[in-house]
């Protein structure tokens, strides 16, 4: 929508359009079905200056992977507009237009394209907008409606689309280019052959009246094209059926003819053996009876089985062919596809690594939880742990002795000579503890009962004396106070 040159009449007195039409009317449609041979399904639709072409290809198994879902066909809709489509050349490439216009027209198909039918699968539909005259996204919808029901995908029904605007205050149907350039609204809409909305965009300003009205429009609009669609899909599909049937008669009965003509395998290998067999007279009684011997002896399945490894090797070489072939031919966009499999398979393999690590590790958990869950190696982690605690003490010990030391020598020189005492102490009473139990493997009942003797009491509290002190901000602040 741009603002429109002042001299310019869209529509004449008469109620006529640039290009001749009423307002309700939609300009000529042309529409050919099966025209790219590698597509499933294609068409090429012209309409009035839009050129269009439609390849379909699927179902066909959804790459990448995660792509695919499990209960359904994806959907894949791709818009794109050559760079020689419009007057001024088209960026190629992706645009945030085109983006949307193929996510518009993929969720206008949905309703109706049966792909719960096709899990893991992909049907792709690929738009080329080979001229663009306004309106594209509502001709590439008509045309991929008749691609998809060329490629044969099952679908509750066909999707017709067409776009109403207001040109010159006018609520008109099918806008053309100059019309969409200078006009005030702009409207696409797509739907199913029961009238059911799955596509509505508005560009511009419009009245609920307006909208109503264009809506009205739109709907004879998408009737007409309707049974456009139909008629050339009847064309198509109706008419071979017929042919195809008498075609196939023809051939039948040529077949019948040319059967006696043509000289059957058996008949060749007959003749061969009684080639064979002529030679055969002139060979002496000895040879033939050791012939026969021979050949009662030797077993067929000898003569079966060089049969079977050449099939076997011939076949392997067709195979290992058709894949050099197969390789060989694919695109750029296959073989980026393959190396992407190839990368999802070796990330897959590095996952089932990992999930085999975690096991590992899941395992040693296990491992450890049966050790904690004997009572006699839950005494042998806690005196674990109160050795850790006991030598975490000491450090801070040391570090608070080195501290103090700067403020008073002679005190600390005291409580160090203390603390020593203490320390000096400490690491041998669970060296006692923890010896026999290592030893034992952690089972012996003597290591517990050493353990759960009253006697080690006084000295686990001995052990908790200096950890008071030096936790206790208190105390520490009290020293430092006496200093003072
Ligand atoms: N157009 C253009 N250059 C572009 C995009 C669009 O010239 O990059 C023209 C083209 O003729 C198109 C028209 O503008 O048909 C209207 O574009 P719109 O975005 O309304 O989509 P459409 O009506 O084609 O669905």
């Amino acid at each position: 929508m741009s603002n429109k040159p002042e001299n310019l009449t869209l529509i004449t007195d008469d109620g006529l359009r640039l290009d001749g039409r009423r307002a309700d009317e939609i300009r000529p449609m042309k529409i050919e079905i099966g025209v790219l041979s590698r597509a499933d399904g294609s068409c090429y639709l012209e309409w009035g200056r839009n050129k269009i072409l439609v390849g379909v290809f699927g179902p066909r198994e959804a790459h990448p992977r995660r792509s695919q879902r499990a209960d359904a066909a994806v959907i894949r809709y791709r818009y794109n507009m050559a760079s020689f489509s419009v007057e001024d050349r088209a960026r190629p490439g992706p645009s945030r237009r085109s983006i949307e216009i193929s996510k518009v027209s993929r969720e206008a198909f949905e309703p109706v394209i049966m792909a719960e039918l096709f899990p893991k699968t992909a049907i792709d539909i690929f738009v080329e907008v080979l001229q663009a005259d306004a309106g594209t996204r509502t001709a590439a919808i008509n045309a991929s409606s008749i691609a998809l029901a060329d490629a044969g995908i099952p679908m509750k029904g066909l999707i017709t689309s067409c776009a109403f605007g207001k040109v010159d205050g006018q609520i008109v149907l099918d806008l053309n280019k100059e019309e969409d350039n200078y006009g005030e609204a702009d409207f696409p809409v797509a739907m199913t052959q029961d009238g059911e909305i799955t596509l509505i965009q508005m560009d511009g300003h419009l009245t609920p009246e307006e909208i109503k009205k264009g809506l009205e429009l739109v709907k004879k609009g998408c009737k007409e094209i309707l049974e456009i669609q139909q008629a050339v899909l009847r064309k198509k599909f109706e008419t071979p059926v017929e042919e195809i049937s008498e075609e196939t008669a023809e051939v039948e009965k040529e077949g019948e003819k040319e059967e006696p003509e043509s000289v059957p395998e058996a008949v060749v290998v007959e003749e061969a053996l009684e080639e064979t067999e002529e030679p055969g007279a002139e060979i002496s009684e000895e040879s033939v009876e050791s012939a026969v011997l021979a050949s009662e002896v030797i077993p067929d399945f000898e003569e079966e089985l060089e049969e079977e490894v050449e099939e076997e090797f011939e076949t392997e070489e067709e195979e290992f062919e058709e894949e050099a072939f197969e390789e060989e031919a694919k695109p750029e966009e296959d073989l980026e596809e393959d190396l992407e499999e190839d990368l999802e398979e070796d990330l897959g393999e590095e996952l089932e690594e990992e999930e085999f690590e975690e096991e590992a590790l899941e395992d040693e958990a296990e491992f450890e939880a049966s050790f904690e869950a004997a009572p006699e190696l839950k005494e042998f982690d806690e005196i674990e742990a109160r050795l850790e605690r006991e030598a975490a003490s000491r450090e801070a010990e040391e570090e608070i002795g080195l501290e103090t030391e700067e403020i008073s020598g002679e005190e600390i020189s005291e409580e160090a000579e203390v603390e020593e005492t203490i320390v000096s102490e400490k690491p041998v009473e669970p060296e006692t503890e923890v010896e026999p139990e290592v030893e034992t493997e952690g089972v012996s009942t003597e290591a517990v009962e050493t353990e759960e003797e009253p006697e080690e009491e006084p000295e686990e509290e001995k052990s908790e004396g200096p950890w008071k002190v030096v936790k206790d901000p208190s105390e520490a602040g009290t020293r430092g106070e006496k200093d003072e």
